[in-house]
């Protein structure tokens, strides 16, 4: 066969070689050890957590070794593809802080030198490997149909056999020249299969950067390269797009193992060195003391919505993925508290092979840990982002003024021990409510012992003692002094010693105050709050409370 002929036959627009996509695409000059990786997602739509674990696992890698992570879009299904796919894809990621190093940006253009970065505007590169391969006799045109399939398919079931199209099966392997130019003239379409080399009962190993050593049986299939409309299938478009654009690492979820093969073998046939390898579990969560795949149609929690409209920060999803990502991050993250997240020596081999398990409540304490650390206008602005999007009346008492919302958030932040009160942005109303007169509905949840008269009575001196001029010590001293008058005791150890002596001691007089002030037990320091509160609604509210005892 004069495979030169059939190659200009199947392809005839097809005019460029290899060598003019290999300097196309040269080499990268990057230090010894960086990882060259991407995420390389179908824009379908729906934005899955596993998503930006995948991306975070890549940019990552890239970070910690000065290497490169891009964004590959992988539009070859275009039955699949939604109209707003790209967009949605790199707004989400950059909504957790990915942007990619070279492919599509927030701003909407592409970046790099080893574009394009869709693979739908790749199609005469993947046509030209196509033809080098038949060229070589590699890859041939298949005239199948569908029903011709299933009539192999019937019969290789009947007989027990592998199903697929394979050695004696594959039969537009043996089509003479004549027959193929035959069936161009007459218009019959075609696709473009791989002649594999591969042997079912020979065995083929690779060393998963994740799951470590792999061994599987070889490939025999003649898989399509080129569908019918010339665009390329997944397998052929990964191994001509990872090889071009020098991935070193292709990081990818673990559903693509048994494929991997075939993939292989195809950069075997190309002539192209395979990446490394690393596939990750997927997300797990546990359910009904099982284990099973974060699901997109039974867990909110699935999708990258969730965590925008509940309003976890994106610093605190990452955290939290990287927790679940790497099994020394804890222990990184107790001995490095302040230290930026970027400076974690990520390893692929801390990595979980059977599935990292997503616990909300992990979530949550993680969140809480890292808003604790946030500077209080840092927390105004994601609050007052969240709310303008999320809630709107919210959002229009807390911006009346900026510099008071930005004070309330400031009251315990900063030491060494700040308050863990917000686990997410939706938590803020209910965290800031006493400071909005508005939002602040009294609650008379006066610790049990107390009798109405004592509350009646610390409540009515305090109002006469308070002095919104006081500082901290002073204010503390003043609340001391009312105790002894009032039949408590100024000092809590005392009070222990002989409680039949006392009302209650120096912390129920303040729990009085806190609870007719701000309608909580528990809130950050209340001095703080009063002087936020200031004067004349702290003595509104002291009043409001001796009046409905
Ligand atoms: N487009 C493939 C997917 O969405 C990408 C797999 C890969 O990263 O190679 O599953």
């Amino acid at each position: 066969m004069d495979y030169n002929k059939l190659a200009d036959l199947l392809l005839p627009n097809i005019t460029k070689t290899p060598d003019d996509y290999a300097s196309a695409y040269p080499a990268r000059e990057l230090k010894e050890g960086a990882v060259v990786t991407r995420f390389a997602p179908s824009p379908t739509g729906f934005l899955h957590i596993g998503a930006i674990y995948a991306s975070m696992v890549g940019q990552r890698a890239a970070k910690s070794t000065e290497g490169v992570f891009f964004l590959r879009i992988e539009d070859t299904d275009k039955l699949r593809e939604i109209d707003d796919g790209v967009t949605e894809i790199v707004k989400g990621l950059s909504a957790f802080g990915i942007v990619a190093d070279e492919g599509f940006q927030p701003d909407g253009g592409e970046k790099g030198n080893y574009g394009p970065y869709k693979q739908s505007e790749r199609a005469e590169i993947y046509q030209c490997y196509v033809k080098e391969l038949i060229k070589k006799g590699l890859a041939y045109p298949c005239f199948c149909e569908e029903d011709e399939m299933a009539r192999i398919r019937e019969q290789q079931e009947k007989n027990k056999q592998t199903t697929g199209y394979y050695g004696e099966f594959a039969k537009c392997r043996n089509l003479s020249l004549e027959e193929i130019e035959q069936n161009i003239k007459e218009g019959k379409p075609f696709v473009v299969r791989l002649k594999s080399p591969g042997d079912e009962n020979k065995r083929i190993s690779f060393v998963d950067a994740i799951k470590g050593k792999i061994e599987m049986p070889e490939n025999n299939q003649d898989i399509v390269l080129l569908k019918r409309d010339g665009i390329p299938t997944y397998h052929f478009a990964h191994a001509i797009d990872d090889h071009l654009m020098g991935t070193t690492h292709v990081i990818r979820g673990d559903e693509w193992i048994s494929s991997t093969p075939t993939h292989l073998q195809l950069f075997w046939v190309l002539g192209f060195k395979p990446p490394k390898y690393a596939h990750i579990a997927p997300i797990m969560k546990e359910d009904n003391g099982g284990k099973r795949k974060l699901s997109k149609r039974k867990d909110p929690e699935a999708a990258v919505m969730f965590y925008h409209s509940e309003g976890y920060p994106k610093e605190a999803v990452m955290e939290y993925l990287t927790t679940i990502s790497n099994s020394n991050f804890e222990d990184w993250r107790k001995a490095n508290k302040f230290e930026s997240i970027d400076k974690f020596p990520f390893t692929f081999k801390k990595m979980s092979v059977s599935g990292a398990l997503f616990d909300m409540n992990k979530l949550i304490d993680v969140s809480k840990n890292v808003i604790s650390l946030f500077d209080a206008d840092y927390v105004y602005e994601c609050v007052s982002n969240w709310a303008k999007q999320y809630d709107e009346d919210f959002y229009n008492i807390i911006s009346r003024d900026a510099e008071y919302t930005a004070s309330l958030f400031q009251i315990d932040r900063g030491g060494k021990n700040p308050r863990k009160d917000i686990a997410k942005w939706s938590d803020a109303k209910a965290y800031c409510e006493f400071f909005f007169d508005e939002l602040f509905t009294p609650n008379d949840c006066y610790p049990e012992q107390l009798s109405k008269e004592d509350i009646k009575a610390v409540l009515t001196e305090y109002v006469k003692a308070y002095n919104e001029d006081d500082d901290k010590d002073a204010w503390f001293a003043n609340i001391r002094s009312l105790c002894e008058p009032l039949g408590f005791s100024p000092d809590v150890k005392a009070y222990k010693q002989s409680p039949e002596s006392f009302k209650g001691h120096v912390g129920d007089v303040s729990t009085i105050i806190r609870v007719a002030t701000t309608g909580r037990v528990n809130t950050p320091d209340l001095w703080s709050i009063m002087k936020l509160l200031g004067k004349q609604r702290v003595l509104q509210r002291l009043n409001d409370a001796i009046n409905r005892i």
